[in-house]
């Protein structure tokens, strides 16, 4: 009797917001295939990331533990592959695991992929180009574009796989990672086309703390060479200029994520084919979200929506409704716990997150979370943004800005005065106008200060030891 247990390919990119996915309801870009995972399946619309940058949130997923837990807070933080993992419960229980393309958690040693039957990973950032891989340990370099070759290398696990053993498989894509190199195929992808502006686009900063305007990510200001491939044309006006630069960003952006779409539509089409579709768990997420010139900003690491928000939508056709779309609360930590729910896995209990297993079936579990505690570390470095935490709920946020970088390696120790924003999602979705010093919200702020303290306390973290982390 085959194993009834489903497989699980769970494909991840790197930094692909949410609103550059069509069912999504992008401006700005139609992604076809993505799209029939949500068609087929579930598509989750308040899925946050505890960590918004890449190497955190890899950690984050495989161990189902928070950053301060499973040591991964910065990208200069490797993962200690001795601790307990989601994919190593998952081979125990007799599945066929395996990873290709970004790891992005140390290479050699405790360092490499542990619990994978088969791994073939970029090292470190990875090329978009004839990139070199590690295979096994095995240092090789590839002729051909990475989204492309991490589909293949996927292709070829699926096919030499036992089939009466059910399989785990994490394709992990590169793209659309910066510096947004996209292939020969889509190279000329809207390139007639001015992309749409969004909202923010022209954000002065004002009304919020200092971190918004001390971040180095604007386009008009903070884009390289490299990133925009080609010297900016001289005599613009500073606005002309600004839209020149996110038209090559942003489409060089979509292009990448255009190959994406094209190789997902090939793992799926191997599913149907292979008649594996019915029984296969299919994810696609990204390790956090991103700025698509949203407040002016590329890049990612702060807790506003744009940066927070992962794109998650699964497809199961025996346990999921078709065409649905889930509105609670799910967060990277409760990745690992829903799989080896899946599985039949016992979670172990430091396990952080929960399994969203009843919200795929269509139940909200009473008491399910509708709060959230998120901390990012890497103050000042690569972007200058500060190191803060905060916590979100259905309808407001609450941030802050400890802005210290406590010795933590991958910062930079420069202390800024502590600050504090808060948010109404509601009033102000785009979170133009901290309200945390509006008197209107000092019940709001007494009960958000007091929700983000019980939740960090409740996942082991500490605040700041400083007068004003108790609030004002
Ligand atoms: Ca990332």
């Amino acid at each position: 009797m085959p194993d009834p247990r489903p497989n699980i390919l769970y494909i991840m990119s790197d930094d692909h917001a949410s609103h550059a996915m069509s069912c999504y309801g992008s401006r700005i870009n139609r992604t076809p295939n993505l799209d029939r995972i949500a068609d087929g399946g579930m598509r989750f619309d308040n899925c946050f990331c505890t960590n918004s940058i890449c190497t955190p949130s890899r950690a984050v997923i495989l161990t189902g533990t928070y950053n301060h837990i499973n040591g991964v807070t910065t990208l200069d933080s490797r993962l200690d592959g001795r601790q307990v993992t989601m994919p190593k419960l998952l081979q125990a229980a007799g599945y066929q695991t395996a990873i290709v393309g970004k790891w992005h958690l140390g290479h050699g040693g405790d360092a490499d992929p542990t619990g994978f039957d088969y791994w073939n990973v970029l090292p470190g950032q990875g090329l978009y180009h004839n990139p070199e891989m590690i295979e096994m340990g095995e240092r090789k370099t590839f002729p051909g574009y990475a989204t492309d070759l991490i589909t293949d290398f996927s292709l070829d696990w699926l096919q030499q796989r036992d089939p009466n053993r059910p399989f785990f498989l994490m394709c992990h894509h590169k793209a659309p990672h910066r510096p947004w190199e996209p292939d020969e195929k889509h190279a000329a992808l809207y390139e007639d086309e001015e992309i749409p502006y969004p909202e923010t686009f022209n954000d002065d900063y004002s009304n919020r703390a200092a971190a918004a305007a001390a971040a180095k990510m604007r386009i008009d200001r903070d884009m390289t060479l490299t990133d925009l491939k080609q010297p900016t044309p001289e005599g613009l006006t500073p606005e002309e200029e600004k839209k020149w630069k996110y038209q090559r960003y942003i489409k060089d952006y979509l292009r990448c994520v255009a190959s994406i779409d094209d190789n997902v539509g090939r793992l799926l089409d191997w599913l149907e084919a292979e008649g594996l579709a019915d029984n296969t768990i299919v994810v696609y997420t990204s390790d956090q979200g991103f700025f698509l010139g949203d407040h002016g900003w590329y890049d990612k690491r702060f807790m506003y929506e744009e940066s927070l928000r992962m794109p998650f939508i699964i497809r199961h056709p025996r346990s999921i409704a078709a065409g649905s779309a889930n509105e609670q609360m799910i967060l990277n930590v409760d990745f690992a716990p829903t799989f080896l729910d899946y599985a039949g896995v016992a979670i172990p209990d430091d396990f952080q997150g929960s399994s969203f297993r009843s919200l795929l079936g269509g139940t909200t579990p009473d008491g399910w979370q509708t709060s959230m505690y998120y901390r990012y570390w890497m103050h000042l470095a690569h972007h200058h943004v500060y190191a803060h935490y905060g916590v979100r709920t259905l309808h407001h946020k609450l941030i802050y800005y400890y802005a210290d970088a406590l010795g933590t390696p991958g910062s930079l120790d420069d202390p800024k005065e502590p600050e504090w924003e808060m948010f109404d999602l509601d009033a102000d979705p785009y979170e133009l106008k901290s309200v945390y010093h509006d008197p209107a919200y000092a019940s709001v702020k007494a009960a958000l200060t007091e929700e983000l303290h019980r939740l960090q306390a409740q996942v082991g973290d500490v605040p700041y030891d400083h007068p004003s982390a108790r609030g004002a």
